[in-house]
């Protein structure tokens, strides 16, 4: 396997993971660190609501589960992530938001990363329990641009309108409040060992405060990253 090359921002970013409870503001990270580096966001919520948009036997079956916060099975996302990771704009790095999800998928994405040139870093940002709900029932995006809103600590310019697009914001059917504790109930039974897991690796893996305005969220996994990766390839 050839030594990959820096790219302008000094760093290769290679696969990174951005893991968390749900509303600890992963998406929103993941697409301003995709803007920086070149590098794409794989966010399996949003794949999989794209299937679920266009009715494909996966995005039918993944409807109900997502509807009540409950996980989709292993094997559908690990091959919906298998698919998505042969895209050419995945050679030089991603960012995996919400995957993996339980430990199954990590050892499942261990495997499918043997041999790849650059290791996985993980970033593990924490929120306290008690700000989640109202990030999660504050949050509307953008369905042009993806931009993530929150009513409460980053409301848009004009309510319910889009400041780049203009466009008419939206809120995801399952951020409500009884949806959320099913989504949280997920967190803890399967998700939550998955952070241990990574955790355990040592020097690829670091938690940040997430409960911080977001360009110093931001400014924290970027400085991480540079740590990690500068770790990982020494
Ligand atoms: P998210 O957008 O990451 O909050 O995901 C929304 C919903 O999609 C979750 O509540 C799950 O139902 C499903 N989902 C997303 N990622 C995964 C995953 N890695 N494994 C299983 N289900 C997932």
């Amino acid at each position: 396997m050839p030594k990959p090359l820096f790219n302008s921002s000094g760093l290769l970013p290679g696969p990174v993971l951005l893991l968390g409870a749900p509303g600890v503001g992963k998406g929103t990270q993941a697409k301003r660190l995709m803007d920086e580096f070149s590098i794409p966001q794989i966010s399996t919520g949003d794949l999989l609501r794209e299937h679920r948009k266009n009715q494909t036997p996966l995005g039918m079956l993944a409807d109900d589960l997502m509807s009540k916060g409950q996980l989709v099975p292993d094997d559908m996302v690990n091959q919906m992530v298998a698919t998505r990771l042969t895209e050419p704009d995945t050679k030089h790095g991603y960012i995996l938001d919400g995957f993996p999800r339980t430990l199954n998928q990590a050892e499942w994405l261990d495997h499918q990363l043997i041999g790849h040139p650059l290791p996985v870093v993980a970033v593990n940002i924490v929120v306290p329990e008690r700000d989640l709900l109202e990030r999660i029932t504050g949050r509307l995006s953008c369905p042009v641009c993806g931009t993530i809103y929150n009513i409460y600590s980053e409301p848009p310019k004009r309510p319910g309108i889009c400041d780049r697009e203009g466009a008419k914001l939206i809120q995801r059917t399952d951020d409500t409040e009884p949806v959320f504790h099913e989504r949280m109930k997920a967190f803890q039974s399967k998700t939550a060992a998955v952070i241990e897991y990574y955790r355990s690796h040592g020097g690829r893996f670091a938690e940040i405060n997430g409960n911080l305005p977001v360009d110093e969220v931001t400014q924290s996994i970027r400085a991480t990253l540079f740590r990690l990766r500068h770790h990982a390839e020494s």
